[in-house]
């Protein structure tokens, strides 16, 4: 088998396997911020990257694809219900997310999730040359680190959590707590999004197992484990070139058009999940509607809210809850051609995606927590010169860096309310000025510098070559 001296392991693969027209199964990359940020390292390194490539059962061989070496791990139909829609999408995600939909427990996902961490822990020992990096990534696997680590001494292990880090009263809860902080503490270097989730964590090691730090180091069997902020970002140049395309401006004057002209569009997109705040956004938009504040036909909404986990029980009554939300106000506001909000309970692509955020006078991000929020980001890099608003909910990671925006507190709907007519009501000139500001700061803060941050610190020899 190959070894490689750099190595990711993420749940998903980089991969989709399509029909092509002849009938033939064929692999080809699926785009995506991190699979851009860390192509660059891998091929420098023939590097190798573990995960799941989809369907249950049997993995495919191992192969290579655009310099990559692909290593897919199996899961069986079981696997899926427990490790990944189970432990993972129905008690992490919502214990790390405030607890806004309330975890469940229990025993036999959890002991599938480290059925399944092993697993991919086992992959990346058979994988990794001698002295190798290892970056794991996100909240499916947080055991690993540890369960590496007991196998391969020798290897650099990053950890890297996409989602929030929640204080420790939240923390607590979780029944193998103490297990899944010593899976995170295998690893070198542990990183967050925010300094407050990298504080949390440390603090945790401490309250939990009585561990000192010192600043963002701690001391865990004689070895240092270091914490921080790596903020996670966009491909922002690539963002910026395919809102200037021509067909892509074409499209977003399309877009307007087809939505009958209006003064203010106003959008939201999302994958369909109760963090997002959807509903309170609709609230908002309803309300203003009531209030005669807003005027259908002057002001209209879309709403993307691509279908998301839709087997866990979460997702199923989240959906109903804002379909018939958007029933109720086109019901009450609508007139025949021209509905108070559109709504599209689809995947969009990215072009299409650009065209609407170039399309849209004000991008509402409203989650009640959020780990980043790369759409927010994404609706910046879309704007070039001709301002826009971005209403940007203080709970989402993002809030942190894109401080020009409007920041609102999505549970307060008058806040809600507010900033979105502020927005609404400021002049170009001042979106303009706002725009600049962060579309600087996105320029210089883009993926791969993030990805170039967190392997520096790690200290991986590898990158540095
Ligand atoms: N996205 C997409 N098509 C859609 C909806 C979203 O390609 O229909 C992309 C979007 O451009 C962004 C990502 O999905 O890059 C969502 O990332 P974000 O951090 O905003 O939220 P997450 O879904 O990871 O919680």
């Amino acid at each position: 088998a190959q070894r490689s001296s750099f190595v990711v392991v993420a749940n998903r693969l980089p991969v989709d396997e399509v029909t092509l027209p002849n009938g033939e199964r064929q692999w080809r990359p699926s785009p995506g911020g991190l699979v851009t940020a860390l192509h660059p390292v891998l091929v420098e390194h023939r590097g190798t990257w573990i995960g799941w490539a989809g369907g249950d059962g049997t993995a495919p061989e191992p192969f290579d694809l655009e310099g990559i070496h692909i290593h897919p791990v199996p899961l069986s139909a079981d696997e899926l219900e427990r490790y990944y829609e189970g432990q993972s999408n129905a008690t992490i995600w919502p214990l790390y997310h405030d607890a806004v939909e309330t975890p469940v427990y229990k025993r036999r996902w959890r002991d599938s999730y480290r059925a399944v961490n092993h697993r991919f822990a086992e992959a990346a020992a058979d994988v990794a040359a001698e002295g190798a990096t290892v970056w794991v990534q996100d909240y499916q696997l947080q055991l690993v680190p540890a369960m590496l680590r007991e196998m391969r001494p020798d290897l650099k292990i990053g950890f890297f959590l996409h989602i929030p880090f929640p204080p420790i009263e939240l923390f607590m809860q979780m029944p193998f707590r103490a297990e899944i902080l010593r899976g995170l503490l295998g690893a070198d270097l542990v990183g967050f999004q925010q300094r407050l989730a990298a504080q949390n964590f440390v603090r945790l090691a401490r309250h939990l197992l009585g561990l000192r730090y010192v600043g963002q180091s701690i001391q865990v069997d004689g070895r240092q484990v270091k914490a921080g902020a790596f903020p996670i970002s966009i491909d922002t140049k690539d963002m910026e070139r395919l809102a200037a395309d021509p067909a892509v401006q074409a499209r977003a004057k399309q877009i307007r058009a087809e939505l009958g002209d209006p003064k203010t569009v106003i959008l939201g997109v999302d994958r369909l999940d109760y963090t997002k705040g959807i509903e309170l956004r609709l609230k908002a938009f309803r309300e203003l509607l009531a209030d005669g504040k807003l005027n259908v036909g002057d002001a209209v909404m879309v709403q993307v809210a691509t279908p998301s986990r839709e087997r866990v029980e979460h997702y199923q009554t989240l959906r109903v809850k804002v379909e018939r939300e958007v029933g109720r106000i086109n019901g009450e506001f609508g007139k025949v051609g021209t509905p108070a909000v559109h709504y599209l309970h689809q995947s969009v692509d990215k072009q299409e995606l650009a065209a609407m955020y170039a399309a849209a006078d004000v991008m509402m991000v409203t989650p009640l927590r959020d780990g980043m929020n790369l759409v927010a980001k994404e609706y910046i890099a879309c704007r070039g010169d001709t301002g826009g608003a971005l209403i940007l909910s203080e709970f989402a990671g993002a809030a942190t860096e894109l401080r020009q925006s409007f920041l609102c507190n999505p549970h307060d709907p008058d806040g809600v309310k507010e900033a979105l007519m502020r927005a609404i009501n400021a002049e170009a000139p001042e979106l303009k000025r706002r725009m600049r500001v962060m579309q600087r700061h996105l320029r210089t803060h883009d993926v791969a510098r993030w990805a170039h941050t967190f392997l520096d610190e790690l200290g991986s020899d590898d990158t540095e070559n």
